[in-house]
């Protein structure tokens, strides 16, 4: 008799042994439904040998039911999925769950019903009825997707169907992408980027694994230079992943990739609509799907043919995943060319410490584009010293910043002001009795946002409406804004330079591909003077007329001794300076700080990366932090204190006792509360000779806790 194993999306179970049923033709990676109890689950079948189980005996298995009509997952992909759960310390199961998408992609018919409003008018309209035809206008989604969006319950939007306000549309999810044609327009290179490219091309051709870091500066020319292979895996028909840090804000990047290939990419993130991603998925899965462009996600799609990875920005800190599996997307992206046997290129201005020590160990091959394309000058930059040029009382902004924003307001150049805290101010109190707002879920203040008059949580997205009055000494208008955020910076440039138009930069102005674009438009027409932005600007942008970027507090990230703190603050820096002087006109760069003896901000001021990197790698070796040591932590949540307090302090009490190990804690983390959940955390730091992932395994199977405790690994943490 045939048997196979099975994994089940199921974390709670192992692997599970099915009988295949007469006239079945099934094989490893094929998804199937599978009986369990009275219902049936989505698993893959999988090489037994590859999964320890149990050994049932046969008369006892019962049938697989179907295999869903989807595309085998490669044994690339089976890999890595393996690869994945293993390092990380996640079962196999929640692994396999985002490379099926949740499941949510492959099962049910090939075409969706949307619906999107009609024009007409309801019988009978209600002011319910009103407000979700307004949020609808111009959306086109499932009954389900438009209530998220409407904020109304299915049934409101039910009534307008019926009543002729909203209408059908039947999708087609298998409906292919346009063909991509990797010649449609040619650019002709300089010299380093064609070395790099070539390079690159040459791997593309060679079908291996590869790794590379592009390391060039910003405005070096790195998309330019990676779009040559793209080209040289499409000519050869084989898929491109090209995975972007920020998916909200890729509407320029999707521009410039339509004008090079004459086509726009599929595009993979977690806000897709049901449609679009059960499309995208089939699509790559069936390999017609040639060029994706995705969030970290997009790594486990089911690429049927796989021929080049760029992982563009690799540095940034979103790819590293923080919840469910914690994996950080830059490392599994290698890890997945290692598999499908193809090249990868990690891309970035200021590659993280542990990319660039690959590349000096020779594991990664390193490619420089060591200047600006087109003779552009990197801009000049400066420090100011708040202790010595200290604003106007009440302002944030030294007087240096402000005449420098109204010389480019007189040349009719930009500026951008960059300061990493969304809202108004990062905390609000009553004058009268000193009560502050805090987020009832988590150990965080909550920011006011004075455009939408609202206080809100920016860990658990808890929002309330700023109140007319404390609601601890019923104080009127009593609220005291403490410390900066852009909204207050812009009325501050407001109020200093009327002229300025001003526009504040930050995911909640730029929530929609649409904002984004239009965004982007009123930079480059001229109709905004002064970017007031968070990190979402950082990146990316290339505006020929911006010539001043002000840093409003490089102070800001260094404070609460994290050890990762310089490195983020000089690539936020640097990042952010990069946007300056990309066109003819030469940039300038200011940077407020308090404390301008500090590696970091001297090392940015003297333009000497190296200096920053070397003093970086020197405090890193002394620590044992990455690459010279390893992290892990264990995060032990529970929505009771005391139940999270002691399943931690049983965790601890049998630490295992190993050579070259140091187990700190248990501790409150630090967002002690989060998302109405206390956490306990453990830290590991280990050499890196020990088998940390096997310490932790054993470890923490020798132990039960309640149902409501849960326990999180995450190896190589970002922030510790
Ligand atoms: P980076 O990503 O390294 O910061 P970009 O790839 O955004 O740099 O390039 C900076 C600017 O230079 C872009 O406007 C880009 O179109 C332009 N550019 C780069 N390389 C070329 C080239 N070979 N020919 C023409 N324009 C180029
Ligand atoms: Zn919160």
């Amino acid at each position: 008799m045939n048997r196979v194993r099975c994994l089940v999306l199921n974390a709670a179970l192992g692997p599970l042994d099915y009988k295949v049923p007469e006239g079945m033709e099934v094989g490893p990676g094929h998804v199937v439904e599978c009986p369990l109890g009275p219902r049936t689950i989505i698993g893959i079948v999988w090489e037994s040998e590859r999964l320890p189980g149990t050994e049932v005996p046969a008369e006892k298995l019962r049938p697989l039911r179907s295999i869903l009509p989807v595309p085998p997952l490669s044994a690339p992909l089976r890999r890595l999925i393996e690869w994945t759960a293993d390092y990380y310390v996640a079962s196999l199961s929640s692994v396999a769950r985002m490379a099926l998408s949740s499941g949510g992609a492959l099962k049910g018919p090939a075409t969706i019903t949307e619906y999107r409003l009609t024009g007409g008018m309801p019988e009978r309209m209600t002011p319910q009825r009103h407000a979700a035809m307004e949020a609808l206008e111009g959306e086109q989604a499932t009954i389900r997707e438009l209530a998220g969006i409407a904020g109304v319950s299915e049934g409101v939007l039910r009534g307008l169907v019926n009543q002729g306000a909203l209408e059908p549309v039947e999708v087609d999810c298998d409906r292919p992408f346009d063909e991509a044609r990797p010649d449609f327009t040619h650019v002709d290179l300089s010299d380093n980027q064609q070395l790099a490219a070539d390079t690159l091309s040459e791997a593309v051709r060679k079908r291996k694994f590869a790794p590379y870091l592009l390391d060039g500066v910003t405005g070096s020319g790195k998309t330019e230079t990676y779009f040559e292979p793209v080209a040289e895996a499409l000519r050869m028909g084989r898929q491109v992943l090209v995975l972007l840090p920020e998916i909200a804000l890729t509407e320029n990047f999707l521009h410039r990739f339509e004008e090079r290939f004459g086509v726009t990419p599929v595009l993979w993130h977690s806000s897709l609509k049901s449609t679009q991603r059960r499309r995208a998925w089939r699509n790559v899965a069936s390999g017609d799907a040639q060029v994706v462009v995705g969030a970290r996600s997009a790594l486990f799609l089911p690429f049927r043919n796989l021929g080049f990875i760029v992982v563009d920005e690799a540095h940034e800190t979103s790819f590293k995943q923080e919840d469910g599996v914690r994996y950080n997307a830059r490392d599994v992206a290698v890890m997945r060319a290692h598999f499908e046997g193809i090249p990868v290129v990690l891309a970035s201005a200021t590659p993280a410490l542990e990319s660039l020590q690959m590349a000096e160990s020779g594991v990664y091959a390193k490619l420089d584009l060591p200047s600006r394309f087109g003779g552009a000058e990197l801009p000049a930059i400066d420090t100011i010293d708040l202790t010595e040029e200290k604003p106007p009382q009440g302002m944030w902004l030294a007087q240096r910043l402000i005449d420098g924003v109204a010389e480019r307001l007189e040349r009719k150049e930009q500026s951008l002001l960059f300061l990493n805290r969304r809202g108004y101010a990062p905390l609000t109190l009553c004058r009268n009795c000193g009560f502050r707002f805090q987020c009832p879920n988590c150990s965080a203040w909550l920011v006011e946002h004075r455009f939408t008059r609202r206080l809100a949580c920016h860990h658990c997205g808890h929002e309330t409406p700023s109140p007319a009055a404390c609601p601890e000494c019923g104080e009127p208008d009593c609220l005291v804004a403490c410390g900066p955020g852009v909204e207050r910076i812009a009325d501050e440039v407001a109020e200093r330079l009327p002229d300025a138009r001003v526009f504040v930069a930050t995911s909640d102005t730029l929530n929609s591909p649409g904002r984004a674009a239009e965004f982007i438009a009123q930079v480059e027409t001229g109709a905004i003077d002064v970017i007031v932005g968070t990190q979402l600007v950082t990146k990316g942008f290339h505006f020929p007329e911006l010539t001043l970027v002000g840093v409003v507090d490089a102070d800001l990230g260094l404070e609460g001794g994290d050890l990762r703190a310089g490195e983020r603050t000089y690539q936020q820096v640097a990042q952010v300076a990069g946007r300056a002087g990309r066109g003819s006109k030469p940039g300038e760069v200011l940077i407020q700080t308090r404390h301008p003896e500090a590696s970091v901000i001297a090392a940015l001021a003297a333009g000497d990366r190296d200096a920053f990197y070397e003093a970086e790698t020197e405090m890193r070796r002394e620590a044992g932090a990455p690459p010279f040591g390893r992290w892990a932590s264990i995060i032990i949540s529970s929505e009771a204190e005391a139940e999270a307090r002691e399943a931690a302090r049983r965790i601890g009490d049998v630490r295992p006792d190993v050579p070259d190990l140091m187990i700190l804690g248990p501790a409150p983390a630090p967002m002690a509360l989060l998302r109405g959940r206390y956490r306990y955390r453990l830290l590991m730091n280990a050499r890196r000779s020990v088998q940390l992932q096997d310490v932790i395994r054993r470890w923490l199977s020798s132990l039960d806790h309640p149902p409501g405790v849960r326990i999180g690994v995450d190896v190589d943490p970002y922030s510790f």
